[in-house]
């Protein structure tokens, strides 16, 4: 998790799917039409397949049933094996659990499961087939929460949950969400007539639902429209009642206007932004599709949170639309093979930094600072001098599924800056990467199958003259070093190291001596577009004026607050008043409104600081979105305390015995005194504790009582937090020890102050 490297999708590799515009439009026009002649006949049109998803009633599982035309005696049905925009096998099919079938009189019809994702049913003359098979929902975890339900909304989709019919892939799908009245639903799919008095949408194949995924339940909704396009944002997960729903809108706003005035207009007809909600640094994650997205969603929205937006949209014209012919139509039996995904992945997340700044959302420096950023983890990496672009992604396979050895995330970002530069440089600025994106977008818009693979250089020559060709071979299709400085150049910059500063500290910057010519050319691929139709959303969506106090009163205020399980915000001393985030996230500034209590605009949140009744802050009385909430207080910064002689040098020695046994690996069976049963159960899976081998000394420092904080470690109610400074044969570090009233360690943080 690093929240200063540029974003990518946390499952890699956003490939194809096959829908696109103009089907779009036709098939719902079409759905007009057999509304008004479907008065008279069935409720499912024989062509149809129908698809009636009902969630259980602990909303732990999804019950399945499809129904469709008989036309052969015999039907296979199969499980995709990976999905479009996850890139590795999934094997769903061993999820799917009392697979029946039957006919249209309800007689049993004989099903052999076949093989691993293929289930053949005998049709034994019946006409119209029902399968019924149940399916579980994935639930929060860490590596899957953006796609998971949570306790009151059903999601799924990134996971496949249909079956599909082997070679009738391309037939019209209808889905029937057989749901309570009071249930919402968030789906990219344009409705049609209710089936049983349910939610009915449809979708002009298999491919097309399959893309769809679906948030129903109770979560929390906005609307914008734009381009007369509706545009949902369903927010779910933990922290859906903390996140300031305006604010989200703004920028998911920004990102549909200046994109869709990139390209010029909004292929779909609607689009649903699934968000998953948590407290916590912003991570890297989300699946596109072509007219929803599934994506984490960060309390502290930032830049990080508009390039993610960026990203993922980016995607509905370049992975879902914009795709080349090898990956489609979809074998779900094989992962596609393409050296495209430097193009598909890197280039959309240069666009996913390029345009926020050429709408206003950043400035120079910090667009620049990207760049630095993306080229030293391509430099970092060995095995770009043996791996080309191209085959970091062609080369993917079920053992590597992300990428080939080289990350074509970072690399087609700068190929991406290297091409739009050159192209720039070649045509004296008439020409860019704009060009050649909006020409395979012409290209793409009525639903071809892809391009072929060449294709992008094909455009690049087209733009760029007979020698972008030669720079595509040498760039793309070969390993070793990309001339990015020689690049940089063209446009007056250079990566200048930054003289005294350790670890490499450096900054492109404009070169001196830089030409009119290079000026101008720098001038026209850094040009901004700020426009009052499409403002940047601001940091903050509400100002509070500050009132006046002494800062020094505010002290007593800093330190860490548990803001969710395992999740720590501070508070600390800002030159004019206190500042506030995660530990391992921005700060932004709170605005004094009383002695106690604060605004921090940058979530719209009111916070009142709380203390007992020996005047001890306690912690923080959130409010927001019309809620409020206790968040306990851990305790001070390190540099805050005083050292205290040790009152129990026997405790500290049993601490050290605990710290010393996380270091070697605990076991599941084997009690260790002084661990809580909670900690030593996840310690013993999660495996030895690298940092706390070869300890040399454990020296207490001060200690401080939570109890009744309710604040929880490891399944362990926490009454005391205990500072102690380790050192280790490697480093020197400061450690918060987590106690029970029992006495026993139940987890342990390093930190810095
Ligand atoms: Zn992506």
């Amino acid at each position: 998790m690093n929240t200063e490297t540029v974003y990518a999708d946390r499952r890699e590799a956003g490939v194809v799917m096959t829908s696109n515009c103009l089907n779009l439009m036709f098939q719902h026009k079409c759905f007009k039409n057999a509304c008004l002649v479907a008065v008279m006949l069935p409720a499912l049109p024989a062509a149809d397949v129908l698809y009636r998803v009902t969630p259980s009633v602990n909303r732990e599982s999804l019950v399945i049933e499809m129904t469709f035309v008989a036309a052969k005696p015999t039907v296979e049905l199969q499980m995709p094996s990976w999905s479009p925009g996850i890139y590795s096998f999934q094997n769903s099919w061993e999820t799917l659990h009392n697979l029946t079938a039957t006919g249209e009189d309800g007689s049993r019809l004989s099903v052999a499961h076949t093989k691993g994702d293929t289930w053949t049913i005998a049709a034994g003359g019946h006409k119209r087939i029902t399968v019924r098979y149940e399916r579980p929902v994935q639930k929060p975890s860490f590596d899957s929460d953006q796609a998971a339900s949570d306790g009151d909304a059903v999601h799924y989709g990134a996971q496949p949950v249909y079956l599909y019919i082997v070679d009738r892939k391309s037939e019209p799908c209808i889905l029937e969400l057989a749901i309570p009245s009071d249930w919402r639903i968030a789906v990219g799919l344009g409705s049609t007539r209710p089936i049983g008095g349910h939610p009915t949408f449809a979708a002009k194949n298999y491919d097309e639902l399959a893309d769809n995924p679906v948030t129903m339940g109770s979560f929390l909704e906005q609307h914008y429209k734009e381009l007369d396009k509706e545009h949902i944002l369903a927010f779910r997960g933990p922290a859906r009642n903390w996140v300031d729903p305006q604010k989200t809108l703004e920028m998911a706003r920004f990102v549909t206007k200046i994109e869709t005035n990139f390209f010029g207009g909004a292929p779909y007809e609607k689009y649903v932004w699934h968000l998953w909600v948590y407290e916590g640094p912003t991570l890297a994650g989300g699946t596109e599709h072509a007219s929803s997205v599934e994506m984490h969603l960060s309390t502290e929205e930032g830049p990080n949170t508009i390039q993610g937006m960026a990203h993922e949209f980016f995607h509905l014209w370049n992975a879902k639309r914009i795709r080349p012919r090898s990956l489609g139509p979809f074998d779900y039996t094989q992962l596609p093979h393409t050296g495209a995904l430097w193009w598909i992945e890197g280039v959309t997340d240069y666009y996913s930094v390029l345009l926020p700044y050429r709408y206003g959302a950043w400035n120079r420096e910090a667009f620049l600072a990207r760049a630095l950023d993306q080229i030293r983890q391509v430099r970092g990496n060995p095995a770009r001098l043996e791996v080309s672009p191209y085959d970091s992604s062609y080369k993917i396979s079920g053992d590597s599924p992300n990428h080939y050895k080289v990350n074509y995330y970072p690399t087609g970002w700068i190929l991406g800056m290297m091409f739009d530069i050159e192209l720039r440089s070649r045509t004296g600025g008439r020409r860019s990467l704009d060009d050649v994106g909006r020409a395979l977008w012409n290209l793409s818009k009525n639903d071809p199958p892809g391009f072929a693979e060449d294709e992008i250089r094909r455009q690049l020559v087209h733009f760029g003259g007979l020698d972008m060709g030669s720079l595509y071979d040498q760039w793309v299709l070969s390993p070793g070093d990309l001339p990015i400085e020689q690049e940089l150049a063209k446009v007056g910059l250079r990566i200048e190291e930054q003289q005294g500063q350790s670890g490499g500290a450096s900054q492109i910057r404009e070169r001196p001596g830089m030409t009119p010519a290079q000026r101008q050319l720098l001038e026209g691929w850094l040009r901004t577009k700020v426009s009052s139709r499409m403002p940047p959303p601001s940091e903050t969506s509400v100002r509070v004026a500050a009132a006046k106090y002494d800062p020094s009163t505010f002290e007593r205020y800093t330190g860490r607050y548990e803001i969710a399980n395992n999740v720590l915000f501070t508070v600390s001393r800002g030159a004019r008043s206190l500042l506030a985030g995660f530990e391992d996230g921005d700060k932004a500034q709170l605005t004094p409104i009383s002695p106690s209590t604060f605004f921090y605009a940058r979530r719209n949140a009111q916070i009142e600081f709380t203390t007992d009744l020996q005047g001890e802050v306690t912690g923080i009385l959130w409010k927001q979105n019309g809620q409020q909430r206790n968040v306990p207080r851990i305790g001070p910064f390190i540099h805050s305390l005083h050292l205290h002689a040790d009152p129990d040098a026997a405790f500290t020695q049993q601490v050290r015995a605990v710290l010393q046994a996380l270091g070697e690996g605990v076991h599941s069976d084997v009690q260790i005194a002084g661990l809580s049963p909670g900690a030593l159960a996840d310690y013993s899976s999660s495996g030895p504790v690298r940092g706390l081998v070869n300890i040399r000394s454990l020296e207490y420092i001060d200690s401080q009582s939570v109890a009744g904080r309710n604040i929880q470690r490891h399944r362990g109610e926490v009454s005391r937090i205990s500072y102690y400074k380790l050192v280790t044969e490697k480093k020197i570090r400061y450690l918060m020890v987590y106690l029970t009233s029992d006495g026993l360690v139940t987890d342990f943080d390093y930190v810095e102050d």
